[in-house]
């Protein structure tokens, strides 16, 4: 039984009850075979939201502990020829901040 716990413990599978230090969103954990210590992040992300009306940055934020991330959320337009050329690149562009993103290899 032991030696089934250790074997666990060693490809990261360890034992005990997560708990919550105060009111930030690490959650700790100390094993009660081996005595390591984990750690992981828990946050209650609220939805992503636009900061401002033409740009696309958007932020959620963390009900919990304030925490803030953002990311850029473009909203393209199809897809259109640069050109008439037969290897035009294709283009799209964005409604919000009309960035324009070409492209000759990817498509989304
Ligand atoms: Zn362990
Ligand atoms: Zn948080
Ligand atoms: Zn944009």
């Amino acid at each position: 039984m032991n030696v089934l716990r250790r074997m666990l413990c060693s490809i990261g599978l360890h034992a005990g009850q997560w708990f919550l230090p105060g009111s930030r969103c690490e959650s700790q954990r100390v094993c009660t075979v081996c005595g390591k210590l984990s750690e992981k992040v828990r946050h209650s992300w609220t939805e992503f939201a636009y900061v401002a009306a033409g740009g696309c940055e958007q932020v959620r934020r963390c009900e919990r502990c304030s925490a803030t991330e953002s990311r850029p959320e473009h909203d393209w337009g199809p897809w259109f020829y640069t050109n008439m050329e037969f290897s035009a690149p294709q283009a799209h562009r964005c409604r919000r901040c009309h960035q324009t993103e070409k492209t000759i290899y990817t498509m989304r």
